[in-house]
């Protein structure tokens, strides 16, 4: 499981800049999909591609607490409460405040492992930074420019020093015949409901998979002779351990299930509709670019005219995921299992999928030659040749000349003639452009 750091301060000392810093996505892996709420404040740090780990931006710790303040400093309260480390940033320009002082104090009670980040070190003498800031007690001060990018390697070295060993480096062996899932929901969409009866109706030995750290935890589950690993889900976890009471919903574990997983299926309470919880689970899952099953759960006893609103409601919600298959599923009756398995498969099989240099030269030959790139300002985008570029989720590169001048339309365009000469389902494609012959 992915190691959890939350960036702590008062406002205006440059969180959400070293945020954006830190976690940066990889070229346009992930593209900002229009209409997703995006809770935007929390992200994975790849510096080190070796050892990513989770960032929380927990603005508004020192806000005011009412109304919705109070709920954003509740939530960051919690956030650094469950972090694996805290870093404390400070402004080194301005020096110690008030609010610095009282956030200090809060987080001697919270007594989580802290580290203090001076920021705002660029152009100005480190040491006297440091100086400033002696008396809040902290060993090692860490100077950095968030907004030029200084000394962010070294930070990235320090925070990984102080984390858990074990999140950083393991992942779960890996068996190519075992389809790795994680259902994921805010609560009571029926997750544990569903996980239960998947492992009691298969009459499967519900084993801990060893290997697991900390509160994760995987179980492995055989269905019409086809294996599969669920990851760390709510359901799996309150069965063994958390008292459920205690359990709560939280976006970071249902990220880190995520980061692990190869299919996620995001299940929503049909009786409910879409909310923005809901959306803020999507907004993990194609952040990490993982594929997806949208399992409408409840589905039973519900009227024509509710199945009818909940239908409506997705395709409002979700248009723009419309890769996604939806199934209707009950967790209770057990109805809908074999679509939802179904589909789970074609997304895995998408996601995975290989592609050879011929393959998709001949598709964007094709792709190009129905409709070739418009003309933008008198100028035409020529799109030479592609290459695949990975798997998981699908990814072809793409050359040619004058692509900072191709529409997102035409980007679109060949994302879908992409899809439906592969058949490919359930999964996010990801195209990157590359200026040059
Ligand atoms: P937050 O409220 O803590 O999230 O702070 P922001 O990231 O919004 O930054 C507050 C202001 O400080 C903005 O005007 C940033 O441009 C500026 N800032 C952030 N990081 C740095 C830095 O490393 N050096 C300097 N000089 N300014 C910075
Ligand atoms: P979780 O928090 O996502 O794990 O949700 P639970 O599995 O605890 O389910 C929450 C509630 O929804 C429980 O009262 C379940 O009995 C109920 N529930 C779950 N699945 C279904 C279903 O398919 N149909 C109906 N009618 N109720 C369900």
């Amino acid at each position: 499981m992915l190691p959890l750091v939350a960036l702590v301060g008062r406002p205006n000392v440059g969180k959400s800049t070293l945020f954006n810093a830190l976690t940066r996505t990889r070229d346009a892996l992930v593209h900002d999909e229009p209409g997703v709420t995006r809770d935007r404040n929390y992200g994975t740090c790849r510096l080190d591609a070796d050892n990513p780990f989770l960032i929380v931006d927990t603005g508004g710790i020192a806000g005011e607490e009412e109304g919705l303040a109070g709920a954003t400093a509740r939530q960051s309260r919690a956030a650094a409460a469950e972090a694996d480390l805290i870093l404390f940033v400070v402004d080194g320009r301005e020096g110690p405040s008030a609010l610095d002082d009282e956030i200090l104090a809060w987080l001697r009670k919270l007594s989580r492992p802290t580290m203090l980040l001076i920021n705002k070190a660029d152009g100005v003498e480190a040491n006297g930074m440091r100086a400033d800031f002696a008396h809040y007690g902290f060993g090692e001060m860490l100077a950095v420019s968030a907004a030029h990018r200084q000394g962010l390697d070294d930070l990235v070295e320090e925070v990984l020093e102080r984390l858990p060993e074990e999140g950083t480096t393991e992942t779960l062996d890996d068996d190519p015949e075992r389809i790795r899932i994680a259902f994921v929901g805010r609560p009571n969409v029926g997750k544990s409901t569903l996980v239960n009866r998947l492992l009691g109706e298969e009459r499967m030995i519900a084993s801990d998979v060893p290997g697991t750290t900390r509160d994760s935890i995987a179980v492995d589950l055989e269905r019409d002779d086809r294996k599969y690993r669920l990851i760390d889900t709510a359901g799996l976890r309150r069965r063994s351990r958390v008292d459920e009471a205690v359990e709560k919903f939280s976006v970071f574990k249902t990220m880190q299930s995520i980061e692990q997983t190869q299919v996620a299926v995001l299940m929503l309470d049909a009786s409910e509709g879409v909310t923005d919880q809901d959306a803020t689970v999507l907004g993990a899952v194609l952040d990490a670019g993982k594929a997806l099953v949208i399992a409408l759960n409840k589905w039973d006893g519900r009227s024509d005219y509710e199945r009818e609103q909940a239908e409506t409601l997705l395709s409002l919600k979700f248009p723009f995921v419309p890769w996604a298959e939806a199934v209707r599923i009950s967790a209770v009756h057990g109805t809908g299992m074999r679509e939802l398995f179904a589909a789970i498969h074609r997304a895995h099989a998408s996601a995975t999928k290989e592609f050879s240099t011929a393959e998709v030269n001949k598709a964007l030959e094709v792709a190009v030659e129905s409709n070739p790139p418009p003309s933008v300002r008198g100028h035409v985008s020529k799109l030479r040749y592609v290459h695949p570029g990975g798997s998981n989720p699908p990814t072809f590169i793409v050359h040619g000349t004058r692509l900072k001048e191709l529409p997102d339309s035409y980007k679109r365009y060949l994302e879908n003639f992409f899809r439906k000469r592969f058949k490919l389902v359930g999964t996010p494609v990801s195209f990157l452009f590359r200026e040059g012959a």
